[in-house]
């Protein structure tokens, strides 16, 4: 199974609640492919001995650490909060590292040949400039209304903390803007499944590995 024609690198973005989670995990069932979440990687490069907890340590101070050593999410927000110029600096930290992170495992994945599709989410990935790097840029939408729904029942989130996620993202016309696929995930998730197979046709195994093993 190595008659791979190259690697596709895609970027999964869209507002809060979309529906982009849902929509990876079944890429991940269904097809070979390593999938990245850039919240997850900017944990992972914040992790003490890295550059960047140097770099935040000497940014934000010794008392952002936990007792364990690592830089306390609570404790780094708090001091964002209280300093508008901070979230910029941050910012300026983690993002060039999580970039490189990816670009690593990009180039190895190329390496390797054993996935033809490699993934990376977040709401954030337009305004951080993934679109020059990505292959494709993929919007999963949901209307705004369906998305709260969603949020106020699964996560538990109130009207005004949805409101106030959806008012920092970009809107639905700048993401269909900078993107090259939409999905539509307002109906059931089966009817999105459908729109990615289609984008993907000839890509998915004949088995996949929990077709062959029933787990
Ligand atoms: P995102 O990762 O974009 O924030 P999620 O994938 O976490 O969004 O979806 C938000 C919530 O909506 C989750 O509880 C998820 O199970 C649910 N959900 C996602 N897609 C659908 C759908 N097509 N129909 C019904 N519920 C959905």
């Amino acid at each position: 199974m190595t008659q791979s024609k190259g690697l596709r690198f895609i970027g999964i973005t869209g507002g809060v609640g979309a529906g982009k989670s849902t929509i990876l995990s079944y890429i991940r069932e269904n097809y070979p492919c390593e999938i990245y979440l850039a919240d997850e990687v900017a944990h992972e490069v914040k992790k003490a001995g890295t550059p960047c907890f140097q770099a935040l340590v000497e940014l934000l101070g010794k008392d952002v650490l936990g007792e364990d050593g690592e830089i306390h999410k609570g404790r780094m927000a708090a001091k964002i909060f209280a300093d508008d110029t901070l979230l910029e600096k941050v910012n300026a930290i983690i993002h060039p590292a999580v970039k490189t992170y990816l670009l690593e495992r990009l180039q190895e994945a190329k390496k390797s040949g054993k996935v033809s599709l490699f993934f990376v989410e977040a709401a954030l990935l337009i305004e951080c400039g993934y679109g020059e790097l990505v292959d494709e840029m993929w919007y999963v939408y949901a209307d705004e209304s369906v998305r709260k729904k969603r949020l106020m029942e699964s996560r538990g989130y109130g009207e005004e903390k949805v409101a106030q996620i959806m008012a920092a993202q970009l809107s639905e016309e700048e993401f269909r803007r900078a993107s090259d696929f939409v999905i539509d995930n307002g109906g059931a998730p089966e009817e999105a499944y459908a729109q990615i197979d289609a984008r993907l046709a000839g890509l998915r195994p004949a088995m996949t590995w929990k077709d062959q093993n029933g787990r």
